[in-house]
């Protein structure tokens, strides 16, 4: 693309207590300076992160939302974060749901990502990392284990969700 300046919203769902508000508070926290030209900034008010990667600069804005039936702003998301918790089967099932909904609505062309939260919980994991991989191959998401607890896999998220969305973008 031409377009050096990029603004992508960015919709985080799945069931309530399954880490979103966290997971946001972390990327509003995050110290993260990656490997190469990578830098990021926060703006705690409007909940926006802005990453420069190799001189581009894209603004990330976060939003959540628990039930996901509103459609029509589908259409105004560039990337999709579903999220469960990984001791939480009914989480899981809510968010393959979630998947399931969002390509019905979109298609193909929207980046989705599934987040598996809460892998400190080693002791009550009910979701494998196999199972939940699988699910998101099947809907053609990409798929992290992370702890929003620990900040374990939160930055990876992060650049993730940035990497996903620019591939979509210049694939359509
Ligand atoms: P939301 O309803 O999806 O926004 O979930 P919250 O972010 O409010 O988190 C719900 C609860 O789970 C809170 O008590 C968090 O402290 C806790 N929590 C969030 N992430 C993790 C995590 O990675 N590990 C653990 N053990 N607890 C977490
Ligand atoms: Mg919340």
């Amino acid at each position: 693309t031409d377009d050096q300046q990029h603004y992508f919203r960015v919709l985080m769902t799945g069931a309530q207590g399954v880490g979103k508000s966290s997971i946001i508070d972390q990327f509003m926290t995050s110290e993260f300076l990656g490997s190469g030209n990578f830098n990021v900034s926060q703006s705690e008010e409007d909940r926006t992160i802005t990453l420069q990667v190799d001189g581009e600069e894209s603004t990330l804005e976060f939003m959540q939302s628990e039930d996901f039936q509103n459609q029509e702003e589908c259409f105004q998301i560039d990337g999709f974060v579903a999220v469960y918790n990984i001791t939480d089967r009914i989480s899981f099932d809510i968010a393959i749901d979630i998947m399931k909904q969002i390509r019905e609505e979109v298609g193909t062309n929207k980046a989705i990502i599934l987040v598996g939260n809460k892998s400190d919980l080693v002791r009550k994991r009910t979701i494998s990392q196999d199972e939940g991989r699988s699910a998101a191959d099947s809907y053609g998401c990409k798929y992290i284990e992370i702890s929003a607890a620990l900040n374990h896999n939160v930055d990876e998220l992060l650049v993730g969700i940035h990497k996903q969305i620019i591939l979509k973008c210049d694939a359509n």
